[in-house]
């Protein structure tokens, strides 16, 4: 058994067609560690020295290699479709180890406009320090990536739907322009999930998660993901030895348990938003929605025709703005007021108060951040108990 890190077998031979049956079995130890149906925390920091051959082959925590890590890397690798994966400490230490991986002083990123809060930070403040610079572009306007492509451009940064507004961007034709520019290619699919989208199917090459989110499901841990070909992977795996965003065991666990349900709770999480999109475009006191399941969203044509579902985050204008926004999400009785998403639990937020706060007002105004804009992430409860819920916020 003090083996079991190295020999561990997946049931990769066996038939795996569906994602269920990926999210439940792949990556598990074969044979089961003692019988046990569910593989226990590996909660030790070393292991007994055995035939390491350098120190990234030695079974220490940091080094992302306990049977509880490599059971992860086989299982998410299988839900993306990627050859390797790798799990981290958050969604940013994925996101910042992979953009230090592919990128290098004097080097160039085009990345996508709208991007997560914290990578648009990262980008604009960490990346310029250590002489890498950065342009964003529109994700749908491929005459812009090629004025703005330098002889230094390096990689390609993009997420596979924007938040909190849900458009996405002409995905596959970045993938071309940056196969044709020589480019990394680096997409957050933390909001679609590989339930609803895998980009590796579509050319790209490093596919990220905030695995906080969706993939455990359960608002109980941060986590992260690194997913692309063996080579890539590999590298990252060294960068993050270094750097230390490691994930711990127990959250590995955690993360494990989570993902078993994932299509379960991801196809719950498409019909609720769309059933509250539904009904929220049809409410009075409703000013616009946006979701990619809405025939109107301007990405409904491009979403329809890459995604399999149109996923769980949608967000809505309340007519009377802020204060509007404001007074119907204290009387919400089972959405609850909090950041973050892709839990059980439907919960509600402003992004001009929290997400995008760091914006000035016309900045956030020109991206369609308004003040009364209302981001949901449907969580998995039943879709008419979430209706009347909002129904008796908006009308009281
Ligand atoms: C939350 C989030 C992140 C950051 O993830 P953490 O786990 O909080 O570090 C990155 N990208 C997207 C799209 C997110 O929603």
């Amino acid at each position: 058994m003090s083996r079991a890190g190295r020999t561990q077998k997946t049931s990769q031979k066996t038939s795996m067609e569906n994602m269920e049956t990926r999210a439940v079995h792949a990556g598990e130890p074969r044979p089961r560690i003692a019988g046990a149906i569910t593989p226990p925390v590996f909660q030790t920091s070393t292991y007994e020295t055995a035939d390491e051959s350098g120190y990234h082959d030695i079974r220490y925590l940091r080094l992302s290699n306990s049977p509880n890590h490599l059971a992860l890397h086989a299982k998410l690798a299988a839900l993306e479709g990627s050859e390797s994966a790798l799990v981290t400490a958050s969604g940013m230490a994925a996101i910042s180890t992979a953009l230090l991986c592919a990128l290098k002083r004097g080097d160039h990123l085009l990345a996508q406009r709208g991007l997560y809060g914290g990578t648009h930070t990262f980008m604009t403040h960490e990346l310029p320090a250590l002489g890498i610079e950065v342009d964003f572009v529109d994700g749908a306007e491929r005459a812009q990536w090629k004025r703005k492509c330098k002889p230094n451009t390096r990689a390609f940064y993009m997420e596979s739907m924007t938040n909190p507004l849900l458009e996405v961007g002409d995905l596959p034709a970045a993938a071309e322009f940056a196969r044709e520019n020589g480019l990394t290619t680096l997409i957050d699919n933390t909001l679609a999930t590989p339930v609803n989208f895998r980009p590796v199917e579509i050319g790209f090459d490093i596919v990220l998660h905030s695995a906080t989110k969706y993939l455990n499901g359960h608002s109980d841990i941060v986590a992260g993901v690194i997913a692309g070909d063996a080579a890539r992977v590999g590298a990252a795996k060294l960068k993050l030895d270094h750097l230390g965003g490691s994930l711990d065991p127990h959250s590995c666990f955690l993360l494990n348990r989570g993902i078993k349900t994932l299509p379960l709770r991801v196809r719950k999480q498409n019909q609720n938003a769309q059933a509250l999109a539904e009904f929220l475009q049809a409410h009075p006191a409703v000013a616009a929605v946006h979701y990619a399941g809405l025939p109107r969203h301007p990405s409904a044509a491009r979403a329809r025709a890459l995604f399999g579902g149109f996923g769980g985050l949608l967000s809505f204008e309340h007519r009377e703005g802020a204060a509007g926004a404001r007074r119907m999400m204290k009387r919400l009785k089972l959405a609850v007021s909090a950041v973050s998403l892709g839990g059980t639990e439907t919960l509600v937020t402003l992004p001009a108060e929290t997400s995008h706060v760091g914006l000035r007002a016309e900045e956030r105004a020109d991206i369609g951040i308004t003040d009364g804009l209302v981001r949901v992430s449907a969580g998995i409860e039943g879709e008419e108990d979430l209706r009347a819920d909002f129904q008796q916020a908006l009308s009281a």
